[in-house]
């Protein structure tokens, strides 16, 4: 049964699908006198992804990284967006919530913000949706949690074998990218610095790895940072696996595509982002209306942040899209937390400012003032285990990152900052706990670091 969602006043109805990074920055800053605005999100909360590791191994809580959208006076609709009708101008929608009876329903808009995120990208190689683990929201977090604790309780039992012990405390993550480094170093120092004081007897049995099919971890940042951290984990008894594809994973073991079989306990698979259903639909098949970004699958916009028809030119309108499921139009930007963020602060701006009245679903940015979306790159920032990260403050985005041309003020700006080592932790603590979306965050953030490092990780296995 389908339902219309109730439209409350005779201001400019916003419909935002996702409450992620960009999502969630427009609607804290959206005029909520001039709009009103809907959100359609599974999740009723923001979460800070940056920090999203920590919680996974007990260094944060959870409640640290997330943020409920009610807080922002908007109305939210706990949902799947499963179609856009452009031309009734409404989205369909499910209802995420189970067992309440009819959960088919529209929500009408005037203007459209598409934030959807990006999914885990399996690349099709079998088992691995069922069997690995995912790193994308606080509820993956909880699962590895419990995972890593129930490793060490099954592990310590009697019965077990020496042979099955190993087995059980090899910590597998596929995938060297930032997010793949990071929460391998916090795992890293949440098993030496508090469970194996608790399990002393167990330290000969566990072993941790990161695979890539890459010749290095850390691609993306300059190639001396990425062997400094390649350095430290060699060190710290952390092993690389490196240049082989997984093939297959099973329930307690993958495969390599060298033929290799790998025991594992835990296996978190974090190897970049592909597109979410909603954008499928949108840009491929028979009723694909927007044009798709070839290399990676996203919507594609103009520099106002306006989704494109499939012609790839005339931009829809009122329909506009940002964060990891659009690009720009030759302009490729990285799918991360800093370019949907700025993306979610420039799209209010210029929706506060273009937007003159109610039935406006065609702002003439340029008119109004509205300056074309400009990207600062603040920095690549990644932990790297034990009070220590890297930070890389080249722009992979502009000519600047090839030597080309002189860096830009900021980079100045921000140059004497240090790259490695416990300068740039302390500058990656920082720049995080600045970017924290809210007071209350801002209090627990630094309050959980505190109490972590005076009484250790909470090594409880919550179900
Ligand atoms: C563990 C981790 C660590 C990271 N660390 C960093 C970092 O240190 N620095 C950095 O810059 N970036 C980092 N990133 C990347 C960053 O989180 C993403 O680039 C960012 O979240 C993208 O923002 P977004 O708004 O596009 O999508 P998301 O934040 O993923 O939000 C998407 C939203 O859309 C919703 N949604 C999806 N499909 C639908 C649908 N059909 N209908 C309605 N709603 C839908 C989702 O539930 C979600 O609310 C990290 C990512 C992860 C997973």
């Amino acid at each position: 049964m389908s339902a219309i969602a109730k439209g409350i006043s005779g201001k400019h109805r916003i419909a935002v699908i996702g409450s992620g990074w960009g999502g969630f920055r427009l609607i804290q800053g959206i005029d909520t006198r001039k709009f009103d605005v809907t959100v359609v999100s599974p999740r009723n909360h923001f979460v800070f992804t940056p920090l999203l590791a920590s919680t996974a191994v007990g260094t944060l809580e959870f409640r640290c990284v997330t943020e409920p959208v009610k807080r922002t006076r908007v109305e939210l609709y706990e949902a799947k967006c499963e179609g856009i009708d452009l031309v009734n101008r409404t989205l369909n929608c499910a209802s995420t919530l189970d067992g309440f009876g009819p959960d088919k329903f529209s929500v009408p808009f005037d203007s459209l913000v598409i934030t959807a995120g990006a999914v885990s990208n399996t690349f099709g190689i079998p088992g691995v949706k069922e069997h690995a683990l995912f790193l994308k929201d606080v509820s993956d977090a909880r699962k590895i949690r419990s995972k890593i604790m129930e490793c060490f309780e099954h592990a310590s039992q009697p019965n077990v074998s020496d042979d099955e012990r190993a087995k059980l405390l090899h910590f597998a993550v596929v995938g060297g990218g930032p997010t793949g480094v990071e929460f391998m170093a916090e795992l890293h120092d949440f098993i030496t610095e508090d469970i194996l004081k608790l399990y002393p007897s167990l330290k000969p049995f566990v072993s941790m790895t990161i695979y890539d099919v890459g010749k290095s971890i850390l691609g993306s940042f300059d190639a001396k940072l990425g062997s400094y951290a390649r350095e430290r984990f060699m060190r710290k008894g952390i092993s690389l696996r490196l240049g082989e594809a997984v093939s297959a994973v099973h329930q307690t073991h993958f495969t390599l595509s060298g033929g290799a079989r790998i025991d594992y306990g835990l296996l978190v698979w974090s190897t970049g982002v592909g597109p979410v259903e909603l954008i499928k639909e949108m840009t491929t098949g028979e009723r694909a209306f927007a044009a798709r970004d070839p290399t990676m699958g996203r919507l594609v916009t103009d520099e106002f942040c306006r989704v494109l028809g499939k012609d790839g030119v005339t931009p829809l309108t009122g329909v506009y899209a940002l964060g990891d499921c659009a690009t720009i139009k030759e302009r490729a930007l990285p799918c991360t937390a800093q370019v949907a963020n700025q993306k979610g602060v420039w799209m209010y701006k210029a929706l506060n400012r273009a937007v003159k009245d109610p039935s406006d679903i065609a702002p003439k940015f340029e008119d109004a003032g509205v300056t074309p979306f400009q990207y600062n790159h603040m920095g690549s920032l990644a932990y790297i285990g034990k009070w220590r990260a890297i930070v890389d403050m080249k722009d992979p985005t502009t000519p600047e990152a090839a030597g080309k041309a002189e860096p830009n003020p900021l980079q100045n700006a921000l140059q004497f900052t240090p790259n490695t080592g416990v300068g740039a932790w302390l500058f990656w603590r920082s720049a995080y706990f600045t970017m924290s979306v809210s007071t209350k965050n801002k209090i627990q953030i630094p309050m959980f670091w505190i109490l972590t490092w005076i009484f250790g990780r909470d090594i409880s296995r919550i179900k």
